[in-house]
């Protein structure tokens, strides 16, 4: 049972109502339980409710990022469940879906029911499993799909790896388009990837890193868009690099063809000249690209071809990174960062209003892989977020709550400082800085 609250006096942000105010947040039995006037008048009297000043705070739906690595089971040393959602609270996200290149991964009911009572005993957020596409990320034989979504997966993926085989994809897409759930491509063609670890171009040829070409993304994109159209199945593209890629699926979905795209904050802030100081920690997969591309991947979030904004949390132990570049893992941390970096990125050089960016980060994500929510709706769990967009802060990693520090933003001044995170009306997280100073 969680205490009646108030979120008192705060800008609420629900976009996807085209709610943009300032009034007060009702909360009861860690659900909504309406805004300003509209909560229930015996509520608005109640003694016993708890006010929360968030005066000059925003107080929006709580964030939800769809494509974190949680690496639970079998990588407890890079993060844990418990540790991996501390920091999604920490970052402002209420929900966060896990990806199943665990060890071993998330291919059959009983692993993916570890990961829901294990989310259930240690998470400090909701946790949505999604589960793999073929049995052993392997890419041969398919996974019992609709067994795996009544056990509480939300969509398939071998992220980390693509589904290859253009059959298996096929038929892959076939079997989940009556569920309603998508197949999320790590999309990358191994043979032009080859042994490469940065974006092919003068940055490569520079520093003698080997490079992957944009197109090992971008084909795969083309010839899944193909068998999306044939099959009606739905394609989610991760963890989008590539102005080609963009330009793919603004064209799919001209033609009407099931198809979602997302990207990161890091394809979003940085460019390929970041790898010239072979610090392991810019090496991510898909690799920071091209200024060119980067200015696609914005274009691409501004006019909604590029869905909803993910972060690719892929958390990794300093001894993992601590190798030379081409041995060292793909990856960095992202939970405890995006926002921030996504401010940065999107709503400071006015790209994007303020209710834009929440809208890509709260309904966005939600609707990509069909289900509701991403709203202050009354009645919806108290799944909420509280920041002030103004107040700066400096990322330090030695602060971060995930088990992991790989990332290279050290030292960068960002705005949106979180200062509440609510999850089912609970308070999971709250900033040591008192909100509603003066
Ligand atoms: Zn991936």
């Amino acid at each position: 049972m969680t205490n009646p609250l108030c979120l008192r006096g705060g800008r609420v942000l629900d976009p996807a109502r085209g709610i943009d105010r300032v009034q007060d947040l009702w909360i009861e039995d860690g659900k909504i339980a309406g805004l300003g006037e509209d909560a229930p008048a015996a509520l608005r009297g109640n003694k016993a409710v708890e006010i929360i000043d968030v005066k000059g705070a925003v107080v929006c739906p709580g964030l939800i990022d769809i494509h974190v690595h949680l690496r639970e089971p079998g990588q407890e040393e890079k993060e844990t469940i418990a540790t991996g959602t501390r920091a999604a609270v920490r970052g402002g996200f209420t929900t966060v879906a896990c990806m199943p290149n665990t060890s071993p991964p998330l291919d059959d009911r009983p692993r993916v029911e570890y990961v829901v009572r294990r989310a259930r005993e240690s998470g400090a957020c909701h946790v949505l499993p999604i589960g793999a596409v073929t049995i052993g990320q392997e890419g041969n034989a398919l996974v019992e799909f609709e067994d795996l979504a009544s056990a509480g997966v939300i969509a398939f993926t071998d992220d980390g790896k693509p589904v290859k085989n253009a059959e298996i994809m096929r038929r892959a897409l076939e079997l989940t388009k009556p569920l309603g759930v998508p197949i999320i491509q790590h999309a990358e063609d191994p043979d032009l990837k080859g042994n490469g670890v940065v974006h092919e171009g003068w940055v490569s040829t520079r520093t003698g890193l080997k490079g992957i070409p944009d197109t090992a993304e971008s084909v795969m994109v083309a010839r899944d868009a193909l068998l999306a159209e044939a099959t009606g199945g739905r394609v989610h593209v991760a963890h989008m690099s590539a102005a080609r890629t963009v330009e793919i699926l603004r064209r799919a979905k001209e033609r009407g063809i099931p198809m979602t795209g997302e990207t990161t904050p890091h394809h979003l802030v940085l460019t390929d000249e970041a790898v010239a100081t072979y610090d392991t920690n810019t090496k991510m997969n898909p690799p920071l690209r091209s200024a060119r591309d980067r200015e696609a991947l914005l274009q691409g979030v501004v006019d909604g071809t590029i869905d909803c904004l993910a972060t690719d949390h892929a958390p990794h132990t300093d001894i993992d990174k601590d190798g030379d570049f081409d041995n060292a893992p793909f990856g960095i941390v992202g939970l405890e960062t995006a926002l921030g970096l996504y401010l940065k990125a999107l709503v400071e050089p006015k790209h994007l209003s303020l209710s834009d960016l929440i809208l890509r980060m709260t309904r966005n994500p939600l609707a990509v892989l069909g289900r509701e929510g991403g709203t202050l709706a009354a009645g919806l769990p108290a799944d909420v977020t509280v920041f002030d967009p103004e107040q700066r802060w400096t990322v330090r990693a030695e602060e971060f709550a995930s088990k992991a520090k790989n990332m290279p933003f050290e030292g960068w001044e960002l705005s949106g400082t979180i200062l509440l995170t609510l999850v089912g009306g609970r308070i999971a997280y709250r900033a040591e800085v008192p909100a509603g100073r003066a």
